[in-house]
Formats: C-alpha cells, structure tokens, sequence
C-alpha cells in the first residue's frame, strides 16, 4: 500500500482552484489542497487547462522503443528491485556488442528508434566499456537510431567509480556520441525514500548535481518519478517541487515521465496502485510542474490504462518492446502496437511518431 492514503477527495472543492490550470504556478500547500480535495473531474479539467498551454488538445505523440539492459549484475541492492544479481551470483549476465546490435535491429525492424541503456551497477564495467560502446552504436547506427544513454543513478555510480567528477564524466559521454542521458533511476527523490530503499544507490544531492553537469555538458535530460512504494504525500510533493526547481534553474528538462511500482519478485513487496491514483498523480503533476513542456504516461507500466492519462494531462508516451526490469517486476509488454494505438484514437487523439530532439549544443 502506498502511503498516500484515498484518493477520495474528502469534500468537493468546488470553484476554488479554477486559476491552477491557466498558468497560475501553484504552491506546495495548494497540490496538497488539490490533491486531497479536488474531485477526479475538476483535476482532469484543470490538467487539460495546463496542458493545453502547451499542446493541442486532440494531439498526441508517441515513440516506440526498446530498453536495453545490458547487465543485471548490480551492487545497490535496491529493495523494490526484482532484476539484479550479485557480483558472483549465479544468472548474472553482460550482454556483448553482438547482442545489442541484434536488440537494436530488432527495434528498427519494428519502426522503433529510441533505445534507452539501463542496468545494475556492474562492479566490473568501468565508464570506457559505455563510451566505447555508445560511440559504437553511434558509429553503426548514426542517426537513424536515438539513445538514452544512461540514467543519472548509473552516470553517478560510473563518476565515482572512475574518480572523475560529474563535469569530466560528462565530458566523456558526450564525446563518445551521447545526446542524452535521463533522469531515470530516481523513484522519489528524497533522502528519507533513498535511505530507506536504495540506501547505496546516490543522495538526492548527488542526483541533481550530476543531472546539472549533464545539461552543463550540452546533453538533454528528462525527469521520472516512480510512484505506488511506501511513498507519502509530502514525500511526493517534495519530489514534485524539486522537480520543478531544478527546471527553473536550468530548463534542462525535456520531459517529465511517471510510472508505477511494479511489486511483484521484490525483497519490499507490497500492492499495485489504482489506475484511477495514477491519472490523478499525472494531472497534479502536469498542474504542478508549470514549467515542463512534456508529460508522459506509461505504457510499460499501466498498459492500456495508460492512454487514459492523456485525459489527466499527459501528452505524450512510449511504446516499448522490452525492458527486462519492470518485466522482473510484473510488467507485461503488449507487442501488437498498432492494437495498442486504437486505444487513444478511440479516447479522440491524433497519435502521431515523433524522434527524439538531438540537443542543440551537440548539434553546433
Ligand atoms: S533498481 Fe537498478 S540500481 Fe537498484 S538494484 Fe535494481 S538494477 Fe541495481
């Protein structure tokens, strides 16, 4: 059970929050306001006011893509993961560059083009194994295929590893051919939440500092945000409002993409949240996050309940073909896509594909 309780409103809020959709930044005090007492429709219609400052109400867009998890062997033994093995442990793997060129041609063969890199924090993988294998896929693949490179958690763990800091690091992801590295692997950034789950993984201080040294170094990120653990309310918010203060200061932020804890496997357990909390948390979170242009929902974890989002403020979402992780976990991935586009056509969307932006900076 998550720690955020109902998500009953305890009264209707009536007129009370008509300005949050219209580009009126609203407090911490008021998402809680909201979030506690606005009804499912007044945050849907407030959602869509926000969105709607950004993107034409009956347009969405979509991406299909392919994470690639080259290694299970990872030593932060977060508790809410079902994939890593020990270093040793039997069922350990690393995936040659044979085995990520056949993942890659496997997504091109299925009209995909984004791949995203994730994996454990492999003790015997130093940062030259990525960028020699990063500026082989640029090589191979030029521009016919995007990547995400790494999330933040993994760029962090190979800073330190090599002992350079976040700046020279990022230095040498850019150089190898990277464009972008996500804000993946932050689940809810708070130390409490680190502490209490992922207590090896990085500080929240550490994250934002490196995900500055990556927009520094001209590469593009995005936020992420995994609900549904033993979050709270205020755990939530505070997240959101880092969020929102690190867009503020540095406009690094493409994107914004929450998903759900998927329990099944994991040493923490637990049950999945509604899809009904998950809209709500999507359309506090497009209201909230004022300065962010794209909201995206999760297909990998809330399947065809996804699309739904889209109403709450969501813009935009994927369509993977793999990712070993969340499939751990109790994820389950529908491979009929064109299937799966009839679902938001049948709520009123034009879909349509879109590339992933190659940043400006890399670009001159
Ligand atoms: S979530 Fe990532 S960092 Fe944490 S144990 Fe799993 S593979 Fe390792």
């Amino acid at each position: 059970m998550t720690g955020v309780g109902s998500t009953e409103p305890a009264r209707s809020a009536g007129a009370g929050f008509a300005g949050a959709g219209a580009g009126n930044r609203i407090s911490l005090d008021e998402a809680r306001e909201l979030w506690l007492n606005a009804d499912d429709e007044e945050l849907r219609s407030l959602a869509q006011a926000a969105r709607a400052r950004f993107h034409e109400p009956d347009r969405a867009t979509y991406m299909v893509m392919r994470i690639i998890n080259y290694t299970n062997v990872c030593v932060a033994q977060c508790d809410y993961c079902a994939f890593y093995v020990l270093p040793n442990q039997e069922g350990g793997y690393v995936l040659s560059r044979e085995d990520v060129f056949a993942k890659i041609d496997g997504l091109l063969e299925v009209g995909g083009d984004l791949v995203a890199f994730n994996g454990g924090f492999n003790p015997k993988l130093p940062l030259e194994f990525y960028c020699d294998l990063f500026a082989a896929v640029r090589e191979r693949y030029g521009e016919r295929v995007e990547f995400y490179a790494l999330t933040i958690a993994e760029f962090v763990y190979l800073a330190d590893r090599a002992g350079l800091s976040h700046a020279e690091a990022a230095a040498r992801l850019r150089d190898a051919g990277v464009h972008w590295v996500t804000g993946g692997g932050s689940e809810i950034l708070t130390e409490d939440f680190r502490k209490r789950h992922a207590k090896f993984k990085y500080t929240v201080r550490e994250y934002f500092e490196a995900q500055r040294a990556i927009v520094e170094a001209g590469m593009r990120t995005t936020a992420t945000m995994v609900i549904g653990f033993d979050e709270t309310l205020e755990e939530r918010l505070e997240h959101l409002q880092r969020t929102r203060d690190f867009q503020d200061e540095t406009g690094g932020l493409f994107s914004f993409l929450c998903w759900t804890y998927k329990p099944y496997g994991t040493a923490f357990g637990g049950r999945e949240i509604s899809p009904q909390e998950y809209w709500r948390h999507i359309a506090l979170s497009r209201i909230f996050l004022d300065n962010v242009a794209h909201v995206r929902t999760s297909v990998l974890t809330q399947n065809e309940e996804a699309f739904r989002a889209l109403d709450y403020g969501a813009d935009d979402f994927d369509l993977p073909i793999e990712d070993e992780v969340t499939q751990k976990a109790g994820a389950t991935i529908e491979l009929d896509l064109e299937g799966l586009l009839e679902i938001p056509r049948r709520l009123g969307y034009r879909v349509e594909y879109r590339r992933a932006e190659r940043p400006a900076a890399v670009i001159a």
